[in-house]
């Protein structure tokens, strides 16, 4: 009897270590852990600050949301308004994911891209995007006029074009396995298979509930991609941002046609539109894609075309920033409900920067839905938005270039982390 309750004392000692941690991360996709493993190094250079972390993660795998469905491409950082932070964690990123990757044998590729202006009208356009890849520090950028394009892509039609040496591919999926098990190494935990549906504060402490199980944290980090705006809400704010969810689709050319692409090719962007146009990607692991559109989805984390969740849906309806936004970009938004319906449209829009392509080039491969902050006014929020208050940090929009410029945006919240939780 002495001996078992001596002996459940010490399991329950251990068990509040297991579950007591200074930060508990909510997301363990590529950010979340980039994150982690940036605030556990500073951890462990610090012998003032043994850290105790942990990322909690719904699903039973990392990264199985945006992480794992994406273009795979390492930004240049040529589209983003200078200063902004999607500009300066874009540029940092890129070279540390470059580094990375060559440090972890991780596959990638400087592949290189060309931005091609298919038409006269888009000319003023392809000025502007080549003055911010200058404004943003682009090395090696370089205006093709002529038969240089074809010299590059043979196969593309365009009036002129803009070539990006600094682009890459890379299979983000394989980089947050990485960064998970730098993290493990180095005393971080992880949790997966928890949902985070629950939060309460408690005396200096935040209780974080699966609804069976429960883990306490003195700090809190909210990574959670799709859902961000909710975990936002359970903890008691009111970020006045809403996620929608758009999903993209893609199409990959067939074995035969893929001759067709050589590095990556992409048109030149509607700048009212944060998305970038469809187009074409050469992929790390070998075949070209083709895509993706942006289409209003009625499920967070839906993939096929009729997902569908009731919860969802009635919240982004009941949103007045969604039929302001709706009232901004119907056109739009019509125009990619089409294309994600008829092959036809998908391969008239490929067609604008390789005319000779076919419906029998292409067949239906993945999808991906983006987590885009919109906010009452219905504006999509183009930047980064990081939210700091007391003992938490929320990440509130984190869309494309997300993956690339993750190391830098993890370091980024390490600092804010360190100042606002009294790390240092
Ligand atoms: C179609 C598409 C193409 C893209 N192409 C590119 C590209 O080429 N290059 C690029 O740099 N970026 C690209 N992006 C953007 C990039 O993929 C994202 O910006 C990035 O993956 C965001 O990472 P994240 O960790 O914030 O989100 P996620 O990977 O979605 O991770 C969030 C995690 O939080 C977990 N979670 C959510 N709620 C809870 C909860 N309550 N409790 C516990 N866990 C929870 C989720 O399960 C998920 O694993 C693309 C995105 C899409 C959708």
């Amino acid at each position: 009897m002495l001996i078992g309750n001596s002996h459940s004392l010490r399991f329950n000692k251990q068990m509040q270590s297991i579950k007591n941690k200074d930060i508990a991360i909510i997301g363990g996709g590529i950010l979340g852990l980039a994150t982690a493993k940036a605030l556990q190094q500073h951890a462990s250079r610090s012998v003032r600050h043994p850290l105790s972390l942990v990322v909690l993660e719904a699903e039973p795998q990392l990264g199985c949301h945006q992480t794992s469905h994406n273009s795979g491409v390492i930004h240049s950082g040529l589209y983003y308004r200078p200063g902004s932070l999607k500009a300066k964690n874009c540029a940092q990123g890129r070279e540390a994911m470059y580094r990375f990757c060559a440090e972890h044998q991780i596959a990638y590729e400087r592949c290189g891209k060309i931005v091609v202006a298919t038409s006269p009208e888009q000319i003023l356009a392809l000025d502007e995007l080549e003055c911010r890849g200058i404004a943003n520090g682009l090395k090696g950028l370089k205006r093709i006029v002529g038969e240089a394009l074809t010299d590059i892509e043979p196969h593309v039609a365009g009036c002129a074009g803009l070539w990006i040496p600094e682009t890459g591919i890379v299979d983000f999926r394989e980089v947050a396995e990485r960064f998970s098990q730098e993290l493990q190494a180095l005393g971080g935990t992880i949790k997966t298979g928890f949902q985070v549906n629950q939060i309460q504060e408690q005396q200096g402490l935040f209780i974080l509930s699966n609804g069976q199980e429960e883990m306490c944290a003195k700090h809190l980090i909210n990574c959670g991609g799709l859902y961000s705006d909710r975990i936002a809400a359970l903890c008691g704010l009111d970020s006045r941002l809403h996620i929608i969810p758009f999903r993209g689709e893609y199409y990959k050319l067939v074995k035969a046609k893929e001759h067709l692409v050589r590095h990556l090719i992409y048109p030149v962007p509607d700048p009212r539109f944060p998305f970038l146009g469809v187009h074409f990607t050469r992929m790390i692991h070998g075949g070209i894609e083709a895509g993706p559109n942006a289409v209003l989805a009625f499920k967070r984390a839906g993939y096929q075309r009729n997902s569908f969740s009731l919860k969802d849906t009635a919240s982004m309806l009941s949103y007045g920033g969604f039929w302001r936004m709706n009232r901004k970009y119907w056109r739009m938004g019509l125009d990619e409900f089409h294309r994600s319906l008829s092959k036809r449209a998908f391969v008239h829009a490929l067609q604008a920067l390789i005319p000779t392509l076919t419906e029998d080039d292409i067949e239906r491969q993945g999808a991906g839905v983006r987590a885009q902050a919109v906010d009452t006014e219905g504006r999509l929020i183009d930047d980064f938005r990081i939210l700091e208050k007391s003992r938490m940090i929320h990440v509130l929009n984190a869309p494309s270039p997300a993956a690339t410029a993750s190391i830098s945006i993890g370091e980024t919240i390490a600092h804010m982390a360190i100042r606002n939780f009294g790390l240092q």
